[in-house]
Protein backbone atom coordinates (compact mmCIF):
# COMPACT_ATOMS: atom_id res chain seq x y z
CA UNK A 1 0.00 0.00 0.00
CA UNK A 2 1.45 3.02 -1.16
CA UNK A 3 1.13 6.01 1.56
CA UNK A 4 1.27 9.30 0.93
CA UNK A 5 3.25 11.66 2.27
CA UNK A 6 1.52 14.49 4.30
CA UNK A 7 1.31 17.78 2.25
CA UNK A 8 2.61 20.77 4.33
CA UNK A 9 1.79 23.76 3.65
CA UNK A 10 4.41 26.18 4.97
CA UNK A 11 3.14 29.23 3.54
CA UNK A 12 5.62 32.42 2.72
CA UNK A 13 8.09 32.84 5.35
CA UNK A 14 7.18 36.54 6.84
CA UNK A 15 9.77 38.97 6.66
CA UNK A 16 11.06 40.13 9.53
CA UNK A 17 10.86 44.20 9.39
CA UNK A 18 14.32 45.86 8.80
CA UNK A 19 16.13 46.57 12.65
CA UNK A 20 13.47 43.75 14.24
CA UNK A 21 15.39 42.58 17.31
CA UNK A 22 13.04 41.55 19.62
CA UNK A 23 13.46 38.83 21.60
CA UNK A 24 11.19 37.89 24.14
CA UNK A 25 7.74 39.54 24.23
CA UNK A 26 5.63 39.48 28.03
CA UNK A 27 1.78 39.76 28.10
CA UNK A 28 -0.11 40.92 31.30
CA UNK A 29 -2.11 38.38 32.98
CA UNK A 30 -4.43 41.31 34.18
CA UNK A 31 -5.83 42.58 31.35
CA UNK A 32 -8.92 42.66 28.33
CA UNK A 33 -12.27 42.54 28.83
CA UNK A 34 -14.49 42.80 32.14
CA UNK A 35 -17.27 41.48 33.57
CA UNK A 36 -19.26 44.88 32.12
CA UNK A 37 -17.41 44.56 28.40
CA UNK A 38 -18.18 40.62 28.55
CA UNK A 39 -22.17 41.52 29.69
CA UNK A 40 -22.32 44.14 26.89
CA UNK A 41 -20.45 41.86 23.52
CA UNK A 42 -22.71 39.03 24.72
CA UNK A 43 -25.47 41.34 24.72
CA UNK A 44 -25.15 43.16 21.40
CA UNK A 45 -24.62 39.65 19.70
CA UNK A 46 -27.97 38.57 20.74
CA UNK A 47 -29.86 41.66 19.93
CA UNK A 48 -27.57 40.98 16.32
CA UNK A 49 -28.90 37.50 16.51
CA UNK A 50 -33.15 38.21 17.25
CA UNK A 51 -33.22 41.30 15.52
CA UNK A 52 -34.32 40.82 11.81
CA UNK A 53 -31.01 42.30 9.61
CA UNK A 54 -33.04 44.87 7.75
CA UNK A 55 -34.04 46.63 11.41
CA UNK A 56 -31.61 49.35 12.70
CA UNK A 57 -30.53 49.49 16.07
CA UNK A 58 -30.08 52.25 18.16
CA UNK A 59 -26.89 52.71 20.74
CA UNK A 60 -26.50 55.68 23.27
CA UNK A 61 -22.53 55.44 22.26
CA UNK A 62 -20.46 52.77 20.77
CA UNK A 63 -21.06 50.19 23.22
CA UNK A 64 -17.92 49.93 24.37
CA UNK A 65 -15.11 51.87 23.76
CA UNK A 66 -13.76 49.54 21.09
CA UNK A 67 -15.53 50.32 18.04
CA UNK A 68 -13.57 47.42 16.41
CA UNK A 69 -15.33 44.81 18.05
CA UNK A 70 -18.77 45.96 16.14
CA UNK A 71 -17.05 46.32 12.39
CA UNK A 72 -18.82 43.07 11.75
CA UNK A 73 -22.07 44.17 12.50
CA UNK A 74 -21.62 46.72 9.32
CA UNK A 75 -23.88 49.65 9.40
CA UNK A 76 -26.45 48.00 11.73
CA UNK A 77 -25.87 49.17 14.74
CA UNK A 78 -26.06 53.22 14.62
CA UNK A 79 -25.24 55.62 17.36
CA UNK A 80 -27.45 58.06 18.94
CA UNK A 81 -24.35 60.12 20.68
CA UNK A 82 -26.25 60.70 23.62
CA UNK A 83 -29.01 62.55 22.21
CA UNK A 84 -32.07 60.42 21.27
CA UNK A 85 -34.41 62.95 20.04
CA UNK A 86 -33.75 61.62 16.47
CA UNK A 87 -34.51 57.91 17.02
CA UNK A 88 -37.36 56.89 15.07
CA UNK A 89 -40.32 56.13 17.97
CA UNK A 90 -40.76 52.09 18.28
CA UNK A 91 -36.79 51.30 17.35
CA UNK A 92 -34.27 49.43 20.03
CA UNK A 93 -31.91 51.77 21.81
CA UNK A 94 -28.97 49.80 23.80
CA UNK A 95 -28.04 52.21 26.84
CA UNK A 96 -24.27 51.49 26.68
CA UNK A 97 -22.19 50.13 29.40
CA UNK A 98 -21.30 54.26 30.97
CA UNK A 99 -25.02 54.47 31.87
CA UNK A 100 -27.41 57.40 30.94
CA UNK A 101 -29.17 60.03 33.33
CA UNK A 102 -32.76 58.73 34.06
CA UNK A 103 -33.85 62.13 31.54
CA UNK A 104 -32.74 59.42 28.70
CA UNK A 105 -34.73 56.83 30.25
CA UNK A 106 -38.24 58.91 30.45
CA UNK A 107 -37.86 59.66 26.90
CA UNK A 108 -36.73 56.76 25.71
CA UNK A 109 -40.39 55.91 27.33
CA UNK A 110 -42.16 58.49 25.97
CA UNK A 111 -40.66 57.75 22.44
CA UNK A 112 -41.84 54.07 23.30
CA UNK A 113 -38.28 52.86 22.17
CA UNK A 114 -37.49 48.69 23.31
CA UNK A 115 -34.09 49.55 25.64
CA UNK A 116 -32.12 47.19 26.05
CA UNK A 117 -29.60 48.65 29.02
CA UNK A 118 -25.99 47.36 29.44
CA UNK A 119 -24.98 49.84 31.70
CA UNK A 120 -22.30 48.43 33.99
CA UNK A 121 -23.67 47.10 37.63
CA UNK A 122 -20.54 49.09 39.12
CA UNK A 123 -21.77 52.41 37.10
CA UNK A 124 -25.22 51.92 38.35
CA UNK A 125 -23.92 51.10 41.65
CA UNK A 126 -21.90 54.71 41.68
CA UNK A 127 -24.73 56.59 40.36
CA UNK A 128 -26.76 55.10 43.38
CA UNK A 129 -23.94 56.16 45.69
CA UNK A 130 -24.13 59.59 44.04
CA UNK A 131 -28.24 60.36 44.56
CA UNK A 132 -27.67 58.99 48.25
CA UNK A 133 -24.64 61.14 49.03
CA UNK A 134 -26.62 63.85 47.89
CA UNK A 135 -29.86 63.15 49.33
CA UNK A 136 -28.18 63.15 52.91
CA UNK A 137 -26.72 66.98 51.65
CA UNK A 138 -23.19 66.12 51.34
CA UNK A 139 -21.37 67.99 48.83
CA UNK A 140 -20.26 66.10 45.83
CA UNK A 141 -16.56 66.61 43.76
CA UNK A 142 -16.49 64.41 40.50
CA UNK A 143 -13.49 63.61 38.87
CA UNK A 144 -14.25 63.12 34.93
CA UNK A 145 -14.57 64.68 31.61
CA UNK A 146 -17.67 67.24 31.30
CA UNK A 147 -18.85 65.25 28.24
CA UNK A 148 -18.14 61.80 28.80
CA UNK A 149 -21.08 60.17 28.99
CA UNK A 150 -20.41 58.08 32.52
CA UNK A 151 -20.17 61.88 33.65
CA UNK A 152 -23.50 63.25 32.38
CA UNK A 153 -25.30 59.76 33.33
CA UNK A 154 -23.94 60.86 37.06
CA UNK A 155 -25.01 64.50 36.54
CA UNK A 156 -28.05 63.33 35.63
CA UNK A 157 -28.73 61.48 39.32
CA UNK A 158 -28.78 64.60 41.33
CA UNK A 159 -30.29 67.90 40.78
CA UNK A 160 -28.36 70.60 38.50
CA UNK A 161 -25.45 72.30 40.26
CA UNK A 162 -24.99 69.56 43.22
CA UNK A 163 -21.83 67.89 42.03
CA UNK A 164 -19.06 69.80 41.34
CA UNK A 165 -17.23 68.06 38.11
CA UNK A 166 -13.15 68.60 37.68
CA UNK A 167 -10.88 66.93 34.61
CA UNK A 168 -8.94 64.57 36.15
CA UNK A 169 -6.25 65.33 33.26
CA UNK A 170 -6.05 68.38 34.58
CA UNK A 171 -4.96 70.20 38.38
CA UNK A 172 -7.92 71.51 40.25
CA UNK A 173 -8.23 75.33 39.69
CA UNK A 174 -7.12 77.50 42.60
CA UNK A 175 -10.24 79.70 42.16
CA UNK A 176 -12.66 76.63 42.53
CA UNK A 177 -14.43 76.87 46.14
CA UNK A 178 -14.18 73.25 47.20
CA UNK A 179 -16.72 72.74 50.18
CA UNK A 180 -15.27 71.12 53.03
CA UNK A 181 -16.41 67.62 54.15
CA UNK A 182 -17.46 67.08 50.39
CA UNK A 183 -17.54 63.39 49.26
CA UNK A 184 -15.09 62.67 45.92
CA UNK A 185 -16.54 60.17 43.39
CA UNK A 186 -14.92 59.21 40.10
CA UNK A 187 -15.38 58.18 36.35
CA UNK A 188 -14.64 54.61 36.89
CA UNK A 189 -12.08 54.18 34.13
CA UNK A 190 -9.65 57.39 35.23
CA UNK A 191 -6.44 55.94 35.68
CA UNK A 192 -5.87 55.25 39.33
CA UNK A 193 -2.51 57.72 39.58
CA UNK A 194 -4.31 60.85 38.16
CA UNK A 195 -7.24 60.44 40.95
CA UNK A 196 -5.02 60.30 43.47
CA UNK A 197 -2.91 63.09 41.92
CA UNK A 198 -5.91 65.15 42.06
CA UNK A 199 -7.73 63.90 45.70
CA UNK A 200 -4.23 65.41 46.90
CA UNK A 201 -4.55 68.66 45.58
CA UNK A 202 -8.13 68.65 46.79
CA UNK A 203 -7.28 67.45 50.04
CA UNK A 204 -4.98 70.57 50.68
CA UNK A 205 -7.62 72.84 50.09
CA UNK A 206 -10.28 71.45 52.28
CA UNK A 207 -10.27 70.43 56.03
CA UNK A 208 -12.18 66.86 55.35
CA UNK A 209 -12.42 65.05 52.03
CA UNK A 210 -13.89 61.70 51.93
CA UNK A 211 -12.00 59.63 49.23
CA UNK A 212 -13.45 56.23 50.31
CA UNK A 213 -14.37 55.86 46.55
CA UNK A 214 -11.30 56.71 44.53
CA UNK A 215 -11.17 53.11 42.91
CA UNK A 216 -14.71 51.63 42.42
CA UNK A 217 -13.51 49.52 39.52
CA UNK A 218 -11.95 46.20 40.18
CA UNK A 219 -10.82 45.84 36.71
CA UNK A 220 -9.30 49.24 36.54
CA UNK A 221 -6.84 48.58 39.69
CA UNK A 222 -6.21 44.62 38.22
CA UNK A 223 -5.18 46.09 35.06
CA UNK A 224 -2.83 48.86 36.24
CA UNK A 225 -1.33 46.37 39.33
CA UNK A 226 -0.61 43.77 36.80
CA UNK A 227 1.09 46.67 33.79
CA UNK A 228 3.14 48.94 36.32
CA UNK A 229 5.71 46.11 37.28
CA UNK A 230 5.93 44.85 33.90
CA UNK A 231 6.79 48.33 31.75
CA UNK A 232 9.70 48.58 34.26
CA UNK A 233 11.68 45.53 32.59
CA UNK A 234 10.60 45.97 29.02
CA UNK A 235 12.34 48.35 26.09
CA UNK A 236 8.61 49.03 24.06
CA UNK A 237 5.20 49.01 25.68
CA UNK A 238 2.11 48.21 23.88
CA UNK A 239 -1.73 48.50 24.79
CA UNK A 240 -4.16 47.13 22.75
CA UNK A 241 -7.26 49.33 22.82
CA UNK A 242 -8.61 51.79 21.37
CA UNK A 243 -7.81 56.03 21.30
CA UNK A 244 -11.41 56.50 22.46
CA UNK A 245 -10.67 54.72 25.54
CA UNK A 246 -9.56 56.05 28.74
CA UNK A 247 -8.45 53.04 29.99
CA UNK A 248 -6.59 52.35 26.48
CA UNK A 249 -4.97 55.91 26.76
CA UNK A 250 -3.76 55.50 30.97
CA UNK A 251 -2.21 52.26 30.29
CA UNK A 252 -0.32 53.47 27.49
CA UNK A 253 0.59 56.40 29.40
CA UNK A 254 1.67 54.18 32.44
CA UNK A 255 4.44 56.19 33.58
CA UNK A 256 8.04 54.08 34.23
CA UNK A 257 10.71 55.18 36.88
CA UNK A 258 13.84 53.39 36.06
CA UNK A 259 16.14 51.52 37.87
CA UNK A 260 17.24 54.88 40.18
CA UNK A 261 13.54 56.09 39.66
CA UNK A 262 15.01 58.79 37.54
CA UNK A 263 11.79 58.40 34.76
CA UNK A 264 12.71 56.69 32.27
CA UNK A 265 11.36 57.45 28.09
CA UNK A 266 10.52 54.03 26.06
CA UNK A 267 8.30 53.86 22.71
CA UNK A 268 4.84 52.62 23.48
CA UNK A 269 2.37 52.04 20.51
CA UNK A 270 -1.72 51.60 20.80
CA UNK A 271 -2.92 49.18 18.51
CA UNK A 272 -5.98 47.64 17.56
CA UNK A 273 -5.22 45.23 14.66
CA UNK A 274 -1.93 44.18 13.45
CA UNK A 275 -1.91 46.37 10.85
CA UNK A 276 -2.22 49.43 13.40
CA UNK A 277 1.31 48.00 14.62
CA UNK A 278 4.18 50.26 13.56
CA UNK A 279 7.09 48.13 13.16
CA UNK A 280 9.92 50.76 12.14
CA UNK A 281 9.83 51.62 16.22
CA UNK A 282 11.27 48.40 17.07
CA UNK A 283 14.74 49.36 16.51
CA UNK A 284 17.51 47.25 17.09
CA UNK A 285 17.69 48.23 20.72
CA UNK A 286 14.20 46.62 21.37
CA UNK A 287 14.48 43.17 22.90
CA UNK A 288 11.83 43.12 25.38
CA UNK A 289 8.50 44.05 24.15
CA UNK A 290 5.61 44.54 27.07
CA UNK A 291 2.02 43.87 25.91
CA UNK A 292 -1.62 44.52 28.20
CA UNK A 293 -5.19 44.82 26.91
CA UNK A 294 -7.84 47.68 28.01
CA UNK A 295 -10.51 46.38 29.64
CA UNK A 296 -12.47 47.33 26.35
CA UNK A 297 -10.59 45.58 24.06
CA UNK A 298 -11.57 41.73 23.80
CA UNK A 299 -8.65 39.12 23.92
CA UNK A 300 -8.94 37.87 20.08
CA UNK A 301 -7.90 41.21 18.91
CA UNK A 302 -4.85 40.81 21.54
CA UNK A 303 -4.17 36.88 20.36
CA UNK A 304 -4.36 38.70 16.85
CA UNK A 305 -1.69 40.82 17.73
CA UNK A 306 0.79 38.43 19.55
CA UNK A 307 0.47 36.54 16.58
CA UNK A 308 2.54 38.56 14.70
CA UNK A 309 5.20 38.09 17.09
CA UNK A 310 4.46 34.40 17.13
CA UNK A 311 4.51 34.45 13.42
CA UNK A 312 8.21 36.22 13.46
CA UNK A 313 9.49 33.50 15.55
CA UNK A 314 9.44 35.42 18.84
CA UNK A 315 8.97 33.84 22.28
CA UNK A 316 5.29 35.41 23.50
CA UNK A 317 5.18 34.50 27.16
CA UNK A 318 1.69 35.14 28.76
CA UNK A 319 2.28 36.18 32.30
CA UNK A 320 0.45 34.94 35.53
CA UNK A 321 -2.62 37.52 37.09
CA UNK A 322 -1.30 39.47 40.17
CA UNK A 323 -5.07 40.47 41.22
CA UNK A 324 -7.73 37.90 41.18
CA UNK A 325 -10.60 38.78 38.95
CA UNK A 326 -14.20 39.18 38.81
CA UNK A 327 -16.61 36.70 37.20
CA UNK A 328 -15.77 37.15 33.73
CA UNK A 329 -19.56 38.20 32.74
CA UNK A 330 -21.64 40.52 34.95
CA UNK A 331 -25.59 39.34 34.61
CA UNK A 332 -27.20 40.35 30.62
CA UNK A 333 -30.27 42.13 31.44
CA UNK A 334 -32.45 39.21 30.96
CA UNK A 335 -35.59 40.02 31.03
CA UNK A 336 -35.22 42.75 28.43
CA UNK A 337 -33.75 40.71 26.01
CA UNK A 338 -36.55 37.93 26.17
CA UNK A 339 -38.57 40.80 25.43
CA UNK A 340 -37.26 40.98 22.37
CA UNK A 341 -36.97 37.46 21.58
CA UNK A 342 -40.67 37.42 21.97
CA UNK A 343 -41.25 40.49 19.76
CA UNK A 344 -39.36 39.42 17.12
CA UNK A 345 -40.11 35.45 17.18
CA UNK A 346 -41.97 34.34 14.24
S1 LIG B 1 -14.13 49.00 33.24
FE1 LIG B 1 -15.10 48.57 35.22
S2 LIG B 1 -16.81 50.03 35.31
FE2 LIG B 1 -16.14 49.95 33.17
S3 LIG B 1 -17.46 48.40 32.21
FE3 LIG B 1 -15.60 47.36 32.95
S4 LIG B 1 -16.12 46.57 34.99
FE4 LIG B 1 -17.60 48.14 34.44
Amino acid sequence: MVTESPQFNYGQVPEIPPGFNVQEVFVAGNRGTCGGVEMTLAAVSQIMEVVPQEIPIYATNTPINFPQAFERYGDRLKIAGGNISDVPDGSILIVSAHGAPPSLFDEAKSKNLHVIDVTCPIVTEEQKLVRNTAAKGIPIVYLGEENHPETIGIKGQVPKGAIKVFDPNEPIPEDEHIPDGAKLFVKTTNDPARNELRANELKERVGELDDTRILPCYALKNRYAAGKPLIEGVDLWMVVGDISSNNARGLRDIEVKGPAGEGKLIPRMLVGKPQDIDWEMFTPSVRKVGVTAAASAPEEFTQRILNEFRRLGVNVIELPQVLPEMPRTFRLPKEQLEALRQKYAD
